[in-house]
């Protein structure tokens, strides 16, 4: 990347960072939970190093991705820059790629199904990283969505941690398009409850304050921050 590149990103992705920042301190304070409770992960899937650069020199170390080769080709260069970077892996998972996945992330949000659970077990005990895991629910219980079904998320909590031994830390959810948000975040949040499990993964660029307002302890936000994504 060449410093023309950088210097043109820069400064327009401090400010969207500050002013995603800024709606996301209101609403913690309208929530009544202090800022830092909140994680904020910029979801910088399908753009280029220069962007997640200027985001990186603005400080920002929390970063969501959703392809593993993209984070292999992409990242290094950039984590080598940065230490302390945590990369978040929000998208679906391939089971063939669990152990890629593993070394690659930090946090992996789309923990869904038994065979993944068993795969990524594996990948733990073999390469003794031990990924965050969020078990995402299909909170609409949509056909084709990836994600548990509601009536099956505290089985398979269960299973993930008592039978594969997974460090399973919260639930995270992606509401079905278009409709209110905010019944499937209640949902969200008291299966979360029923399972013991605190941390919340859900809002994104059209909802995070909503989210945040149901207990999100975690968003992910894109476009508000990158700019609308390059076709795929
Ligand atoms: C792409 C994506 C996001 C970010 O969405 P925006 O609308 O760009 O904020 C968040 N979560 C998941 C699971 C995604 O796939």
């Amino acid at each position: 990347m060449s410093a023309e590149q950088l210097s043109t990103a820069a400064p327009d992705l401090a400010a969207r960072l500050a002013a995603v920042t800024a709606r996301l301190n209101l609403a913690c304070t309208r929530a009544g939970v202090p800022p830092r409770d909140v994680r904020f992960v910029a979801v910088s899937k399908f753009h280029g190093a220069p962007a997640i650069a200027a985001a990186l020199e603005a400080g920002h170390r929390h970063f969501g991705e959703s392809r593993v080769q993209e984070v292999q080709s992409k990242w290094p260069p950039l984590r080598e820059r940065h230490p302390g970077t945590l990369l978040h892996l929000i998208g679906p998972l391939q089971t063939n790629k669990a152990a890629a996945a593993v070394r690659a992330f930090d946090v992996l949000h789309s923990v869904d199904r038994p065979r993944l659970a068993a795969a990524l077990a594996a990948a733990m005990d073999r390469t003794g990283r031990r990924p965050d895991c969020f078990v995402q629910v299909n909170v609409g219980d949509e056909p084709h969505k990836s994600g548990v079904p509601v009536a099956g998320t505290d089985t398979f909590v269960k299973e993930c941690v008592d039978t594969y031994g997974l460090p399973v830390v919260g639930l995270m959810c992606i509401p079905p398009y278009g409709g209110d948000p905010r019944p499937h975040f209640r949902t969200l949040r008291t299966l979360a409850a029923a399972s013991g499990l605190r941390q919340l993964s859900m809002g994104m660029s059209a909802d995070f304050e909503t989210a945040v307002a149901e207990g999100a302890t975690t968003v992910r936000v894109g476009e508000a921050v990158f700019g609308p994504r390059p076709r795929h």
